[in-house]
């Protein structure tokens, strides 16, 4: 250490804030241990916390567990090939309707997938949620075209179709994250 030997014992320099270096303090964060000063501290069911850590959820601390993963993936494409069905049954109804399935479908979706994972909510569940929902507006077209992607560009209500599965996306998203 330079300068170490200038420096007494019983003078060491306090901590700083990490947030502003010209505030000493004695607390430092329970999760990631830097220095913050009283302002900066917020309060937390786990001990007190810098705004950074504060504002992360906890599920992204806490690792998702491989198997609850695996669980969520499953959830979504079971049930998106359920929607997926459903969305063959109820096509042709129209652009407003389009929107208010897209937006039940993102929250259904989101339910499944949040229950699959135990409730773990972070953006790793939200994307397996928004594949989930690609996958159930996917399926309609898997059914008519098999793989002719030309075909799926040619038909009529993919608009509605692509409105309705962003609605969906970004419910679910929202939802799950
Ligand atoms: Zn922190
Ligand atoms: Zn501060």
């Amino acid at each position: 250490m330079e300068g170490a030997i200038a420096v007494e014992p019983e003078t060491t320099t306090q901590a700083v804030c990490y947030r502003h270096p010209s505030r000493e303090t004695a607390v430092s964060c329970a999760n990631c241990e830097r220095p913050i000063c009283t302002d900066c501290m917020v309060y937390t069911p786990v001990g007190i916390k810098c705004p950074d850590c504060a504002r992360l959820p906890r599920s992204a601390i806490v690792r998702l567990r491989p198997d609850r993963a695996a669980r969520a993936i499953l959830a979504a494409f079971l049930v998106g090939g359920g929607m997926g069905v459903g969305i063959v049954i109820l096509q042709d109804v129209g652009l407003f309707f389009a929107l208010i399935l897209g937006w039940l479908i993102g929250i259904g979706m989101g339910e499944a997938v949040l229950t699959a994972s135990g409730r773990y909510r972070a953006p790793t569940t939200g994307w397996i949620a928004v594949g989930g929902c690609i996958w159930a507006y996917a399926v309609p077209y898997l059914l008519y075209y098999g793989a002719n992607f030309g075909a799926v560009a040619r038909s009529a209500g993919l608009v509605w179709v692509v409105l309705g599965a962003g609605v969906a996306c970004y419910v679910a998203y929202n939802r799950v994250q």
